[in-house]
C-alpha cells in the first residue's frame, strides 16, 4: 500500500543524502523539494526577472516547465528544457532562493506540484522544509532531521570543498535559514513529527534512525 515518508530540516542537516539513501532502502522514489525552489530561482535569474517583484516571481513560477527526477539514483532537474542539475547548486542560486521561498503564491504553486508528484508514486520519500507540516502532513512517517549549528556548518564546508572561507560560509548558511524560517518552521518538530538529531551520528546511524522513526 501507499507509503509516504516526509523529512524536513535546515541546510546541512544531512537531509538530502540521508533521505536519498532511505528511499533506496525502502525501494521508494525520492523528491528533493529544495531542488524545485532552486530550479525556479535559477530560471527567474536567467530570464532577468526582478526577484523583488512578487507578481513577476509568482508568474515565473506558475509558468515554469519544471521536471525533477524522482529516481534516487538519477539526479536530474530541467527547466524549460535546460539541464540545471549542477547549476542550481551554485552559490548565486543559494543566495537568491529565499526570494522565491518567501513568496507565498510561489510556494502554493510548488506545494501543489509537490503533492501531485507524491500522489503519483506508490512509495516516496520527500524532503524539504515544510513537507511534514504543509505538503504531506498525513504522511506515514514524518521526521525532522536536526543537527547542531556546528555540525551543520562542518558538513556544508566539506560539501563545498572548502572553496569559501568558514566565516563567509557560516554567514551565508545562517542568513538563508533565518530568511527561510520566516515562512516555514523547520526548527521545532510539529505535533506528531519525530525528531532525529544527527549531530553525533554518522551517516549510517542517521539513516538507521530515520528508518526507525
Ligand atoms: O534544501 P535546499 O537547501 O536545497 O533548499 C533550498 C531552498 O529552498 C531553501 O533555502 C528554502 O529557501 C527553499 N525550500 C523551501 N521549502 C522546501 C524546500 C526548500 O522553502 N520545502
Amino acid at each position: 500500500q501507499k507509503l509516504t515518508v516526509a523529512i524536513d530540516g535546515p541546510s546541512g542537516s544531512g537531509k538530502s543524502s540521508v533521505s536519498k539513501e532511505a528511499a533506496r532502502r525502502l525501494g521508494a522514489a525520492y523528491l528533493d523539494t529544495g531542488a524545485m525552489y532552486r530550479a525556479v530561482t535559477w530560471h527567474a535569474l536567467d530570464a532577468g526577472t526582478d526577484l523583488s517583484d512578487a507578481a513577476a516571481v509568482e508568474a515565473a513560477v506558475k509558468a515554469a516547465d519544471l521536471f525533477i527526477s524522482t529516481d534516487p539514483d538519477l539526479e536530474l532537474v530541467t527547466i524549460h528544457g535546460t539541464d540545471v542539475t549542477q547549476a542550481i547548486r551554485e552559490p548565486f542560486v543559494s543566495e537568491a532562493v529565499s526570494a522565491v521561498a518567501t513568496n507565498l503564491a510561489a510556494r502554493a504553486e510548488l506545494v501543489s506540484r509537490q503533492r501531485a508528484i507524491i500522489n503519483a508514486h506508490e512509495r516516496i520519500v520527500a524532503e524539504g522544509r515544510d513537507i511534514t507540516t504543509v505538503v504531506a502532513p498525513d504522511a506515514n512517517a514524518r521526521i525532522l532531521l536536526t543537527a547542531s549549528e556546528e555540525a551543520r556548518l562542518r558538513r556544508r564546508g566539506l560539501q563545498l570543498g572548502g572553496t569559501q572561507s568558514a566565516e563567509a560560509l557560516e554567514a551565508q548558511v545562517l542568513a538563508r535559514d533565518a530568511k527561510d524560517s520566516t515562512v516555514v518552521n523547520f526548527t521545532v518538530a510539529a505535533d506528531g513529527v519525530a525528531t532525529v538529531d544527527s549531530s553525533d551520528l554518522d551517516f549510517e546511524q542517521t539513516v538507521t534512525a530515520v528508518l526507525a522513526a
